[in-house]
């Protein structure tokens, strides 16, 4: 999410104002910081780089520090107070309107059109909401992006279809909640529809969902479009009935397992991932069995686990954080050494298969690229291949990752 609102503003300030990025902060006019606060290490970062950045001032005193983000909506006050270095705090909430602003005026600008000169990547991330109404009494998200708000399906059209004629091969649709995608009667199965029937445009994957909100219309849509990749990143959080109550999550484990049966069921080859919280509070050692069991059970693709880390607002910021750290960095060893032996065991079975892949990037020799399940494969190439689908034949695996070769040559 973070890095697609830093590609809206890339795009905006080299198509309109013709700026352009440079690879070192010594040789930077401004520098732009997005900043994330979901958990409180990712702030504790983004307070020490800001600290770096005013050092980088007294060398160059023209040089303009910009602060945005989730972190500059929580806590702009502070920052402001605490550096003085800082120009411009601009809270995640504004960033959209400033960003779908300029992204208007683009689109109903022929002169701007015509001298378009930005450079697309080979797979592009559009935002389709931002906010989130859930409110899991953990997640910092609703305070600091505010309430759902789907984008105007046209615009998101006009978007996809000019990352296509200008070399995208791919995007990936996000949102916090983007299955509960509304705007004017068209539903996210529909958005998907329209967007899948874009020339040029060959593959189309989307994240994150909330399993609440998967249809059966849904799944339809997903099983009947070719260009929509069969890989669903569905957060299960907890295993435990008890704890998901508690994270209001607004769903059982065993409507949770059903619908993992029926995706497994009606997509065929479709990879599922999942997130995972461990040490919520009042979680017990019973809890996270239920969680270790399930994943044993479910057998994802791959997950992220993390460790619960209290955030201000929310309900669980009231709630007595009963695990200790210790133990929280045990649980979520152990999940992780039990994923890993999953997703190990997954795609060696893939070993002597051809997949089909999208090349993304080239660098010293190796291509690398992405099924359509998402799995990473990588291959000896050249450069040409990037923004190329082509087959290929899985030879190995190392660590989570896949190694081919390529079987067409173009
Ligand atoms: S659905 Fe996701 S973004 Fe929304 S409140 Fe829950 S965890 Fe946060």
């Amino acid at each position: 999410m973070n890095i697609c609102d830093s590609d809206t503003i890339d795009f905006s300030l080299s198509t309109i104002y013709g700026a352009s990025k440079v690879t070192d902060v010594l040789y930077a006019d401004v520098v732009i910081l997005n900043t994330c606060s979901v958990r409180s290490q990712s702030e504790q970062k983004a307070f020490s780089y800001i600290g770096r950045l005013e050092e980088f001032k007294l060398q160059n005193p023209n040089l303009k520090i910009v602060i945005i983000g989730c972190m500059a909506e929580r806590l702009g006050y502070k920052i402001k107070k605490r550096f003085s270095g800082v120009d411009l705090i601009i809270g995640s909430k504004d960033i959209n309107i400033t960003a779908f602003k300029i992204i208007n005026l683009y689109f109903t600008n022929n002169y701007l059109k015509k001298n378009f000169n930005y450079k697309f990547k080979v797979i592009e991330y559009v935002t389709i909401t931002s906010g989130c109404n859930n409110y899991c009494s953990y997640c910092i998200v609703p305070f600091v992006r505010g309430i759902e708000k789907s984008i105007n399906y046209q615009l998101l059209i006009d978007k996809c279809s000019l990352m296509a004629k200008n070399g995208t091969k791919e995007v990936m649709l996000l949102g916090q909640n983007v299955n509960s995608y509304k705007y004017n009667g068209v539903n996210f199965s529909l958005l998907l529809k329209r967007i899948a029937s874009i020339e040029n445009l060959y593959r189309i994957r989307f994240m994150t969902n909330h399993p609440n909100d998967f249809d059966d219309k849904l799944i339809d849509t997903i099983t009947n479009e070719y260009k929509i990749c069969p890989h669903i990143h569905l957060p299960m959080q907890s295993a435990s009935n008890k704890i998901l109550k508690a994270m209001n999550r607004k769903y059982t484990y065993e409507y949770y397992f059903n619908l993992v049966n029926k995706l497994r069921k009606k997509i065929p080859g479709v990879s599922i991932t999942t997130d995972i919280i461990v040490g919520f509070p009042n979680e017990t050692e019973r809890d996270f069995n239920d969680t270790l069991n399930a994943i044993k059970t479910i057998k994802f693709d791959g997950l992220y686990v993390f460790k619960y880390s209290a955030r201000s607002n929310t309900t669980a910021f009231k709630m007595f954080d009963t695990v200790t750290t210790e133990e929280k960095k045990r649980r979520h060893s152990v999940i992780l050494k039990e994923s890993n032996k999953i997703s190990a065991k997954i795609i060696s079975k893939m070993i002597g298969s051809t997949q089909q892949v999208l090349a993304e990037k080239f660098d010293n020799g190796i291509i690398k690229s992405r099924t359509r399940t998402g799995h990473k494969v990588f291959i000896n190439g050249s450069e040409k291949y990037v923004g190329k689908i082509f087959n290929v034949i899985i030879k190995s695996v190392k660590v989570n990752s896949l190694y081919g070769s390529i079987i067409n040559k173009i």
